[in-house]
């Protein structure tokens, strides 16, 4: 970066621009807005000029610069549209202390005058020091269609209300407020004018005040399996009003894009084997953010209370006194057996059904193995591909028969949700074949019910 961005100050601060021609009106035509005080020299001055002298928005001196002219100058714009009278003014301005803007001469120039898009008290000033005024002018554009022409209304009547918003808390609840008033309140009513915008930023106030007098909360959500239409009304709620979202890597976009737009979303995923945020640092997390008063969203895929190592962040929780509530979700086993027009218990098939998980934290997990090898035993197994052999030779071992059909259901409720019809016997090479990359529910002793399948992509039948 060579020219540094400023906002000059330039209130009665003295201006001097030399020139009476076009590039003289279009530079006055922007310094006019400010309130500065500007002298012309010109020898012969557009008819405009006389007019803005007459209006006293400009001093008009009907002569050429001479030395002594740019005394006391902050700055000094040559616009004679002539090298040699450009030069010459330039030079004087320079001895005599100004700052020196060459029009059309960037190399002579102590400073450019940026592209502008006034929202007065909100400047935006786009430089590309030269290099592409044409950009300049296409972002310059851009942004005066986006910013609406209401923004510095805004702007203004903001400001004159900042001492009252000093009621609310320093940082997070105070930023929060203002994001809400620029982006959501004072767009709505400002086209009804001043008081409007003034009632409605009493009521705004009046509602983060009593929203940062709550004392700091956990909701502990389950964000369902993915599909967002598949999350409670609760958890919806509890998305719209969080001021912090702590999220796992399960949880889909589509359903981080619902949490209140001004929420703090931090990211905790945790991969497989992977690199992962620790259980320490994010019980820490919880505990900082509703300690600070914030009302948390602890929102985890599936059920929060199914191998979601709920009950280890409820501890640190409690011992901080922290409040909180679970809210439950549907757990991936409930939209896997829906993916396969299945029941998860059956009269005279299974009257139980066992959620197992693949691997625990000390590696493959143990489990009753005798018990589920008996005939007509269904068990939804999680974080079950990486155990898959591991789980077919317990099971087998046992007793179980090679034929008993597994269903394996990869991304269950998403778009791009796979289903892999198989048995016990050829599990562990279906599902190397199937390279599923995605979260996948492995049930034992379940097929896909036929009928309930036409809509959906079967691997094995690919695959025979
Ligand atoms: N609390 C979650 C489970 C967390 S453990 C729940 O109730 O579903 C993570 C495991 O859940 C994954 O390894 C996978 O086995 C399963 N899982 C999560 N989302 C899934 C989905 N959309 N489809 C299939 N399995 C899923």
């Amino acid at each position: 970066m060579d020219h540094f961005p400023i906002f000059l100050s330039t209130k009665g601060q003295r201006i001097v621009l030399s020139g009476g021609g076009d590039a003289a009106l279009a530079k006055l035509r922007l310094l006019m807005k400010t309130q500065a005080k500007i002298s012309v020299y010109a020898t012969d001055p557009a008819p405009e000029l006389v007019q803005w002298a007459d209006a006293r928005r400009i001093t008009l001196h009907t002569r050429a610069l001479r030395l002594g002219d740019v005394l006391c100058a902050k700055l000094f714009y040559a616009a004679d549209e002539d090298a040699v009278e450009d030069a010459r003014t330039a030079a004087i301005a320079r001895a005599e202390g100004a700052l020196v803007n060459i029009v059309d001469n960037l190399h002579d120039s102590a400073f450019i005058t940026p592209a502008i898009v006034d929202r007065d008290p909100v400047t935006i000033a786009i430089g590309t020091e030269g290099a592409a005024p044409v950009l300049a002018r296409a972002i310059k554009a851009d942004l005066e269609e986006r910013l609406p022409a209401t923004l510095g209304s805004l702007a203004r009547i903001g400001k004159g209300f900042r001492k009252m918003a000093d009621a609310l808390p320093f940082g997070r609840p105070r930023r929060d407020f203002w994001r809400d008033y620029y982006f959501n309140a004072g767009p709505r009513v400002v086209a009804d004018g001043e008081t409007a915008v003034e009632a409605a930023l009493d009521d705004l106030l009046n509602d983060h005040l009593s929203r940062a007098a709550r004392p700091g909360h956990i909701a502990f959500v389950g964000g369902g399996p993915g599909d967002p239409e598949l999350l409670t009304l609760k958890a919806r709620r509890a998305l719209d009003e969080a001021d912090v979202v702590i999220y796992d890597r399960l949880i889909s976009p589509e359903i981080l894009e619902l949490a209140r737009r001004e929420a703090l979303m931090i990211d905790v995923g945790k991969e497989g084997f992977g690199p992962s945020t620790s259980q320490q640092t994010i019980n820490d997390l919880l505990v900082e953010h509703a300690s600070g008063g914030a009302q948390v969203v602890r929102l985890k895929s599936g059920d929060a209370t199914v191998f979601g190592r709920l009950d280890e962040e409820i501890d640190a929780v409690d011992a901080h006194n922290i409040g909180w509530h679970i809210v439950p979700g549907i757990t991936s086993a409930s939209a896997a057996v829906a993916a396969i027009g299945q029941s998860l218990t059956k009269r005279d098939r299974n009257a139980s059904v066992r959620f197992l998980t693949g691997h625990d934290m000390k590696g493959f997990a143990d489990h009753d193995w005798a018990a589920l090898a008996r005939p007509g035993e269904v068990a939804a197994i999680y974080m079950g591909k990486k155990s898959a052999r591991f789980i077919q030779g317990r099971l087998i071992m046992h007793g179980a028969d090679r034929n008993t059909p597994v269903t394996v259901i990869e991304n269950a409720s998403r778009p791009e949700q796979r289903i892999l019809e198989t048995t016990l016997d050829r599990l562990p090479a279906d599902l190397m074949d199937a390279e599923m990359n995605g979260p996948a529910l492995t049930f034992y002793g379940l097929a896909p019910r036929a009928a309930a399948l036409a809509s959906t992509e079967i691997l094995q039948e690919e695959m025979a």
